[in-house]
């Protein structure tokens, strides 16, 4: 049965071919519009540089896709795609990624498995998740708080400003 999904897509490492963040998000966006999944909407990329000492720049961006995949296949999927993109299990700083992709939202609702939870359990407390999902699914509702992303994004920008 076809369901859709909302998936954030993040960067915080140059990648060799691709080059900066962005632009290999830009790559992963169509690698990900393939095979058994449809990109139906992809939100721009933001890119934010963080507070401190690291010289890093992030990039974040949000999609709503469609396919036949439950799940777990789709979280298989994306873990093939992030090693695709050079993702590597050890041996690179901690949080350095150049791929990291995760499930945001089903729209059967919720799931829970030993490897997989939806909605992803740090959805509502991430700016640079819910940011870019506001742009392409406000009104989408999560379904344990019961509210929907901009609504989500408010309350986090009244609690966090600028974050
Ligand atoms: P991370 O390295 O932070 O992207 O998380 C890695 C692991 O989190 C994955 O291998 C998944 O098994 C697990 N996980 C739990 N819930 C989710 C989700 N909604 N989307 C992606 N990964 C998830």
């Amino acid at each position: 049965m076809r369901t859709s999904f909302a998936i954030a897509l993040g960067s915080n490492m140059r990648h060799p071919h691709h080059g900066a963040p962005a632009q290999l998000l830009r790559a992963a966006l169509a690698a990900l519009d393939a095979g058994p999944v449809q990109v139906l909407r992809a939100s721009p990329i933001l890119t934010s540089r963080p507070i401190g000492p690291s010289q890093r720049l992030y990039a974040n961006g949000a999609a709503l896709i469609e396919t036949d995949l439950g799940p777990e296949a789709l979280l298989d999927h994306l873990k093939q795609l992030e090693r695709h993109f050079g993702r590597k299990t050890g041996g690179q700083p901690w949080r350095a990624r150049p791929l990291d992709l995760d499930i945001l939202l089903w729209s059967d609702g919720a799931f829970v498995s030993s490897r997989l939870c939806i909605p992803h359990k740090e959805l509502a407390k991430r700016a640079f998740v819910l940011a870019p999902l506001a742009q392409i699914a406000p009104q989408w509702r999560h379904p344990i708080l019961n509210l929907c992303i901009a609504h989500l994004k408010a309350r986090l920008d009244r609690k966090a400003p600028g974050a």
